[in-house]
């Protein structure tokens, strides 16, 4: 059993104009499978709204009535604003705000009764790492995979290893469980020194009290490229063997690691971004997929069709069909750094993986990891 877990509902659930999050994602995602033919009706899973006691499993009540009562009236009071960080530029008022968090949070905890029944899903909308208990972040309203979490917690489970492979570090997990020592955080991302969240996401964060050693953090140079990211992936996969054996574990997928994005300092290709994902599952068997940040729709959508692929065990297709390039050339999207041709992105599905070899800054930030984590 591999389902996708979705819905076209989505695309009428958007951010605001001009919002990095505007894009279709997973409706485009999709259609673009569809078009491919590389996913059959049967195996989808329709999307479905996550419930009140679902999200109070991580989020405050307080803020939870806020955010409907800015839904209701696509409207902020200003006290809201300033409290819970609703209605900014940032995490603006909009259809995607509360139904479409609702129904992202709901996928999530599908792709996990999914899992526990003995299958494998994805659910390309989920992922907002960033959303706190309390408040909103990054783009983030309601934080799906701590819910999937508490969820999976909530079904026994004593040991849950979270994986975040997205471009920004985790800062609301991490906080979360940072003296938890039943869930073990590992996240790859680009470093704070000039990424966002900027404050948090350092290799000195390694969790507190009990759950101190549980928390590893990755932070990568500017210009991280894919045989740079693999080589810190397979190393801090080596040492979290070595540290925790999770009965579980959730992996956030973000395609804002790919050199299109613009969000974004670190330079995948999608071969890379699919070498990774090989690498979570040569370790740790299978686990609960779920998506992440990604603003170059048409990288996201390539990243994840063979990442789909992938899961359901389909060989990867080199070219793109004339009719899924048709869906491709539809989307509304304008690209900020003209100088380079990207056409090859409406053309080919597969990148090359890049030769360039691990840079010494890389090599030396992963002794640093394992001299933090392993005596
Ligand atoms: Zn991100």
């Amino acid at each position: 059993m591999r389902k996708l877990i979705g819905s076209l509902k989505y695309r009428d659930l958007r951010y605001t104009k001009n919002h990095p999050l505007r894009i279709p994602r997973v409706s485009l995602l999709m259609e673009f499978l569809r078009a491919m033919d590389l996913i059959e009706e049967d195996e989808i899973i329709e999307s479905r709204e996550a419930h009140q006691e679902e999200l109070l499993l991580y989020h405050k009540e307080d803020y939870i009535r806020a955010l409907q009562e800015a839904d209701a009236c696509m409207c902020v009071k200003r006290q809201h604003r300033e409290r819970y960080n609703i209605g900014t530029y940032e995490n603006p008022v909009s259809p995607a705000m509360w139904k479409g968090s609702l129904l992202a949070t709901g996928s999530s905890i599908q792709a996990a009764e999914v899992f526990l029944k003995g299958g494998i899903a994805f659910n390309p909308a989920g992922g907002m790492h960033h959303a706190y208990p309390d408040r909103a972040n990054g783009f983030c309203f309601i934080n799906d995979p701590a819910i999937t979490i508490e969820f999976l917690k909530r079904q026994g489970i004593k040991r849950i290893l979270y994986i975040d492979l997205d471009a920004h570090h985790c800062d609301a997990i991490q906080d979360y469980y940072y003296e938890d020592d039943s869930v073990f955080v590992l996240s790859l991302h680009q470093s704070p020194e000039y990424a966002f969240p900027f404050k948090s996401g350092f290799l000195e964060e390694m969790g507190r009290g009990r759950g101190k050693g549980f928390n590893m953090n990755v932070p990568l140079p500017k210009g991280t490229k894919d045989r740079d990211y693999l080589y810190a992936l397979e190393e801090s996969l080596r040492i979290v063997k070595e540290i925790f054996q999770p009965e579980v574990y959730v992996l956030q997928l973000g395609t804002d690691t790919l050199r299109e994005d613009y969000l974004s300092k670190l330079e995948l290709s999608n071969a890379g971004f699919l070498r990774a994902f090989d690498m979570v599952r040569e370790a740790f068997g299978e686990g609960i997929y779920i998506g992440g940040g990604g603003y170059h729709p048409i990288a996201l959508v390539r990243a994840w069709a063979v990442l789909w692929c992938r899961i359901t065990g389909r060989e990867i297709p080199t070219e793109i069909k004339p009719t899924a390039k048709e869906v491709l050339l539809k989307v509304d999207f304008e690209e900020f750094d003209d100088d380079e041709d990207k056409s090859y992105m409406y053309n080919r599905l597969l990148d090359e993986l890049n030769d360039e070899p691990v840079k010494q800054e890389v090599k030396s930030l992963m002794e640093k990891v394992r001299s933090y984590f392993l005596v």
